[in-house]
Order: C-alpha cells, then sequence, then structure tokens
C-alpha cells in the first residue's frame, strides 16, 4: 500500500469528503486517462493544459481521492464524499508525497545526472546493484521534476536501493530534484552543452549539475568525472570520488581496449568486460564500479552486473541492415559532445571500413548551434566515408567538413527520402551507418526502410 487515508490527511490538512475508512490508495497518477482503480489523481498544471478539467474522467476510471488546486473552483459534478485535497501547486504536492513515500520505504538513493549518459549508467547502475539488493530504477527516461516522484511512487515498498535519473532544462531543477530524493549517493555523468541555451555558457552547465550536491545526505559521496576541468574543485574534496583516465583521480581507468561492440578495462588491478562500445560508456561504468565498491559489492558480482545491462532504446541501439550493413540507431537524443564522443566509436570500427555518417540537428544550443555544429566536424577524418547531414543547423557540420577538403563524401539534404535512397545505395557487408540527431528531428523515420526485414 501507497499511502493511508490518514497520512495524506496529515500531509495536506485542508480537505474534504475524506472518510477515515476510505480504501487504501496504492497508486499517484497524473493521466486520467488510464485506469485509476484505488488512485489518488494529481491534476498537473501544464504550459498548454489544465489538467482539472479531467477530474471527472479521472472518477469515471476508478479514482479515489485527488489533489487539488485551492485556485480552482471545484466542478458541482464532484461527489460530497470523493475525497479532495486543496494544496497550493499540484506539482509541488506531488513532490512532497513523493518525500513522504520515499522516506516511508527508506532505500539507500542513488541520484544520477550529467549532461549525457544519464540513462546509460542509470541502466549500469541498476544491472549491478541489482545483483546484490532488490534494486528499482527510473523507467525509461522519466527524469523531471513530474517524472522523478512518478518513478518514486512505482517503486515497491520493499525497494533496498532506488535508482534515480535527474534531468534538467535550467538551473534551480536540479536542486529541487535532489532535495526531494536526499542521494545517498550522486553521481555526475558529465559536462557537455545541452540545454547551454539556458545556462549561458559549460560553467553554467556544471553549476548546474553540482546542484545535485544540495540534497546529498551528510557522508554521501559525489561520484563523478574527475577528467573533466570544470569539476575539479571536487577532487579536493575527502569524501568524493573524481573518475577517469587521468592520474589525479581516485578511480582511474587503465588497459583501456575499445573493440567494435564492446571493451575493457581495469580499475584497481581488477580486469572488467563491459558489453558497450566506447570510451564514454568505460567512464559511466567507471561511476558505477566505484559506487558499487562502496556500497560492499565484490568485483565478481560488478562483472556479472555488467554483464546483464539492458540498456533504454535508441541509444547505440544495434540493427540489422539490407546487404549485412550494420545500422546504428542513436537518434534518441543529441548533443555536440555525444555525437563527437559516437563518432568516435565508429572510427574505431575496424570491420567496417565503409562509414557513413548521419547527422540531424542538434537543439536548445540557442545562440550557440551554429559555433557547436561546427565543432562536430573537428572529429571527422578521413576514417570516414560519408557524411550526410540533414536540418537548419546540421548544415553547419556538412559546411565545416567541406572546408576540411578531405577526401570523403559530404552532402547536406531538405527531405529525408532523398537522403535515406543515398544511404540505402551504399549498403553491404562493409558498411556501418550512424543516424544520430535530437529526438525532435525524428531521423529514425529513415531507420526502418534500410534494416533487412
Ligand atoms: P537525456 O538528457 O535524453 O535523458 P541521457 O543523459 O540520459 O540523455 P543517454 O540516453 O544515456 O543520456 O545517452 C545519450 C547519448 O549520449 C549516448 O547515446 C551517447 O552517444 C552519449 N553519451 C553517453 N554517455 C556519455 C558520456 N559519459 N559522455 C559523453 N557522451 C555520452
Ligand atoms: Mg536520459
Amino acid at each position: 500500500m501507497l499511502f493511508a487515508v490518514k497520512e495524506l490527511c496529515e500531509l495536506f490538512p485542508e480537505h474534504k469528503g475524506v472518510a477515515m475508512d476510505s480504501i487504501p490508495l496504492r497508486q499517484v497518477m497524473t493521466d486520467s486517462r488510464k485506469e485509476m482503480k484505488q488512485s489518488v489523481f494529481v491534476p498537473i498544471v501544464g504550459e498548454n493544459f489544465d489538467a482539472h478539467e479531467f477530474l471527472k474522467q479521472a472518477i469515471e476510471n476508478g479514482a479515489v481521492a485527488a489533489l487539488w488546486q485551492k485556485d480552482r473552483e471545484v466542478p458541482r459534478f464532484v461527489p460530497t464524499d470523493f475525497p479532495l485535497f486543496f494544496v497550493n501547486d499540484t506539482t509541488e504536492a506531488m513532490q512532497k508525497m513523493a518525500g513522504f513515500y520515499l522516506d516511508k520505504v527508506s532505500p539507500q538513493v542513488i541520484g544520477i545526472t550529467g549532461s549525457n549518459g544519464k540513462t546509460t549508467t542509470k541502466d549500469l547502475t541498476a544491472a549491478v546493484l541489482s545483483t546484490k539488493f532488490r534494486t528499482h530504477k527510473t523507467d525509461g527516461n522519466f527524469n523531471n521534476h513530474i517524472g522523478l516522484p512518478l518513478t518514486i511512487f512505482a517503486m515497491p515498498e520493499d525497494t533496498e536501493v532506488a535508482v534515480l535519473e535527474m534531468g534538467m532544462s535550467q538551473a534551480g531543477e536540479i536542486e529541487v530534484l535532489s532535495r526531494l530524493a536526499r542521494p545517498d549517493y550522486a553521481l555526475i555523468t558529465n559536462i557537455g552543452e545541452s540545454h547551454i541555451e539556458y545556462l549561458g555558457s559549460r560553467e553554467g552547465i556544471a553549476k548546474a549539475k553540482l546542484e545535485i550536491k544540495a540534497g546529498l545526505k551528510g557522508d554521501g559521496a559525489l561520484i563523478f568525472d574527475g577528467d573533466e576541468p570544470l569539476l575539479a574543485e571536487e577532487l579536493k574534496n575527502p569524501n568524493h570520488w573524481g573518475c577517469g583516465m587521468n592520474d589525479h583521480n581516485r578511480t582511474q581507468i587503465k588497459g583501456l581496449e575499445l573493440k567494435d561492440l564492446q571493451s575493457s578495462f581495469v580499475i584497481d588491478g581488477v580486469h572488467y568486460e563491459l558489453p558497450l562500445a566506447g570510451k564514454h560508456n568505460v567512464k559511466n561504468a567507471s561511476y558505477v564500479i566505484t559506487l558499487a565498491r562502496l556500497m560492499g559489492l565484490s568485483s565478481e558480482l560488478i562483472q556479472q552486473g555488467l554483464g546483464q545491462i539492458q540498456v533504454t532504446g535508441m541509444r547505440f541501439e544495434r540493427l540489422a541492415g539490407k546487404g549485412g550493413s550494420l545500422i546504428i540507431n542513436d537518434a534518441y537524443n543529441a548533443s555536440p559532445t555525444s555525437m563527437k564522443a559516437v563518432i568516435e566509436v565508429i572510427k574505431g570500427m575496424k570491420e567496417k571500413k565503409n562509414k557513413i555518417l548521419v547527422l540531424g540537428d542538434v537543439y536548445e544550443l540557442g545562440s550557440h548551434a551554429k559555433a557547436m555544429h561546427r565543432s562536430v566536424a573537428e572529429v571527422i577524418d578521413e576514417d570516414i566515408a560519408a557524411v550526410y547531414t540533414f536540418g537548419e543547423d546540421a548544415v553547419e557540420i556538412s559546411k565545416a567538413v567541406a572546408e576540411k577538403k578531405l577526401n570523403i563524401k559530404s552532402e547536406h539534404f531538405t527531405d529525408k527520402t532523398s537522403l535515406q535512397q543515398v544511404v540505402e545505395k551504399d549498403l553491404d557487408k562493409d558498411t556501418v551507418v550512424l543516424v544520430k540527431a535530437s529526438r525532435g528531428v525524428k531521423l529514425e523515420t529513415i531507420i526502418d526502410p534500410l534494416v533487412e526485414k
């Protein structure tokens, strides 16, 4: 059971229609279209809609109580015995409820933020920690001020460890999430350029990620990218763990070997195999290994967990393409940093000689958009056979590549069909195609016709 009615009455003293013997409240839900049996409906006020309008639907679908913003009029159809809890702000009230439930279950909490690699690191953390603890993790990408509370409500009562992804687009947001979740351990995967439009600079981004310390429990450890100069200050804290390639890190990655689809490396004399490609994923794994050691897991269990990773979709998803080619769908999201990181992985692929990059726009870069797109060309060299771009800003990548006067094909497209046809002509067993852009570009739509049916 999630809440006793009595507990809700204590949390929200202003209410009506509450009978103390009413049914237990098993779920907290924001989507009135879903089955709501034994649920509390929380009507969120969004930019484009106000879910207070959907109370009728929520009741029809079985909701047994609801939060209600005081400044909204209660509609006449609401039965007098239907419990309503009055609050100033339903979103904040939902966060308060989530904090309360978290306290009740009181698992160890791992908070994960960073510009790139949060979901991957969250999935890796859960894979490793579930070898020892009953572990609950953020489902998909439910990582914001609404997603995080919903993740907490979905947590079974016997959970021992909660692995929570914390996302943001503006300053102040991670602080709210961290104070709500009060992590025992906090992870910062990297500092990139995502949301620079709102945060002004990479320094601004670093500061926003460091807000995760705000809710960190007293002796809780921060585990972070120790190779990132903007986080250098944290290296001085004896309770914090910098991880990475540099010698000054407490967790140092040695003996790195990157293969097409997996990696191996050594940390503290222990050899690990990771079924993910790319140096960036080895770094993600180094945070998880550091965390797992602090939580008392043996290296055998850690290795077993790393082998069981199930990555959430469209992150370096490998698909069998036509003609024996390999298509890599990394179209879930993008930032210039992550785009460069995966291009490095593609460059390192020895088995595929014909390497094609299909790159689309990276959103939310504001006035930095042009320069940031141009910067992607820095990692493109003659290991790559062709670069095809799509979108208003991605054209800058093509232009910058052309200026390098390399012996590679580079072309910009304004429609997806021609782009897809050009790529399709080139597919054979020597070919690998990387498809990457921000989510909103929907670049994955070109993939279906390229994939072997
Ligand atoms: P979102 O903001 O959408 O929640 P996220 O932070 O959860 O993103 P993931 O979905 O795990 O990130 O990964 C997105 C992409 O970022 C990966 O496909 C990869 O290209 C890149 N990436 C992952 N880890 C790192 C890292 N440590 N440093 C740089 N790039 C990374
Ligand atoms: Mg994510």
